[in-house]
């Protein structure tokens, strides 16, 4: 049997040293909260029973904004987040003592600024721990390292073979570390190698990874941006073009808002032509057919259907293949209803579904001067661009 593998990720701290009201692990980075990337590259580099995040109390709102950004595979692998303390060895506990009833045989402990964490660290960390009982990454120092007075006075050039930068996931028996973060004397600890090693045990280190960096200051943040955006770097445009005919009624469904109007839109889902545009488009620049391959009319779980569903699950599709959606822009083609007053409603509900900023969207409307079906208001038709960015084949 495999040993049963519990993770901890610490994003409880406040991100000092990066400034600004935003904690660092939920400013964007490559289209998502850097959060995002971390529980991604986690939870696809092992299948743990329950990925367990420490989050800081004022900080659920931020924390429930970016597990909507996640991969759906990502978003299950998570249990309820647990609330923080006021230092990260408290949080840490916090997150040990909510796996106290589960009892798992190893608990791996990362940072949630470090989104680089390959399978193969995971791998070597559950490996060491089962050897070893605690044991960290770590790399050699490449820089001289210098030990200095409160004053800057060097006292003390360590030989550098002898040091090691260390680095998260650090790897423990779970009966092990629990124990000694229970009976810690000191609060300030600043990782569980420390508190291992207060607590009388000996704490290996295994083969860390260079890649592995910790995003600290605003130049960390960027270096992620331009390695994770390199993940994902080619670009691609689909479009998207729907119509649907009015029909006695009293509002149409568009862009997932309704609009008071005269007539609704008759169709066999809701009838919003706006994200059904929008649905083919991100599906056409995925290269996966369209709406009606993915939602066959001829099925009647779809009949009445809030199209919401459709665009909901194009956006998980490019969240599946590694992807972010860059932007999506949508032309409404009707005499009526005016879509001005509801354009910011629009694109707040857009954006809402697809997981992407409003600041990514776009709803303009035109008339088609009394041209055509739509000018003799017969129906509304739509259409969509949407630009998404695919690791490359
Ligand atoms: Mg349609």
């Amino acid at each position: 049997m495999p040993p049963r593998v519990s993770l901890i990720i610490v994003a409880a701290g406040r991100g000092a040293r990066i400034g600004g009201a935003i904690p660092k692990q939920y400013l964007s980075c490559a289209g998502r909260p850097l959060i995002c990337h971390t529980i991604e590259a986690l939870t696809r580099a092992h299948e743990f029973p329950a990925a367990t995040v420490v989050i800081h109390p004022d900080d659920r709102d931020l924390y429930d904004a970016a597990v909507a950004r996640l991969s759906s595979d990502a978003a299950r692998a998570l249990a309820t987040p647990v609330f923080g303390g006021a230092t990260r060895q408290h949080s840490v506990r916090n997150g040990l003592e909510s796996l106290a009833d589960a009892m798992p045989e190893i608990v791996l402990i990362h940072d949630g600024a470090r989104p680089f964490a390959s399978r193969e660290l995971i791998a070597r960390a559950i490996e060491a721990a089962l050897l070893h009982g605690a044991a960290v990454p770590a790399t050699p120092m490449t820089d001289t390292v210098k030990q200095v007075d409160s004053e800057g006075r060097i006292v003390a050039s360590p030989e550098r073979a002898s040091l090691r930068a260390v680095q998260t996931p650090q790897a423990f028996r779970f009966d092990l570390i629990l124990e000694a973060h229970r009976k810690a004397a000191r609060a300030d600890l600043t990782d569980d190698a420390a508190v291992a090693e207060a607590a009388g045990h000996s704490v290996f280190v295994f083969d860390g990874d260079f890649n592995n960096t910790k995003v600290t200051t605003m130049l960390d943040l960027r270096e992620a941006e331009a390695r994770l955006s390199q993940d994902a770097s080619e670009v691609r445009v689909g479009q998207g073009f729907d119509v649907h005919a009015f029909a006695p009624g009293d509002g149409v469904w568009l862009g997932g808002v309704l609009i008071p109007h005269d007539k609704k839109l008759e169709g066999h889902s809701d009838a919003d032509v706006a994200l059904h545009a929008i649905a083919d488009a991100i599906y056409g620049a995925l290269g996966e057919g369209d709406i009606g391959a993915h939602f066959p009319p001829s099925d009647a779980r779809w009949r009445g259907a809030d199209s919401a569903l459709f665009l909901a699950h194009a956006a998980e599709r490019v969240r599946a293949r590694g992807g972010v959606i860059a932007n999506i822009d949508v032309t409404l083609i009707c005499e009526s209803p005016k879509i001005g007053p509801h354009r910011e409603a629009m694109r707040a509900r857009i954006a809402e579904i697809a997981g992407i900023a409003i600041g990514r969207t776009g709803v303009k409307a035109t008339t088609s001067e009394g041209l055509g079906f739509t000018g003799r208001r017969e129906g509304i038709a739509c259409l969509a661009m949407a630009t998404i960015r695919l690791p490359p084949d």
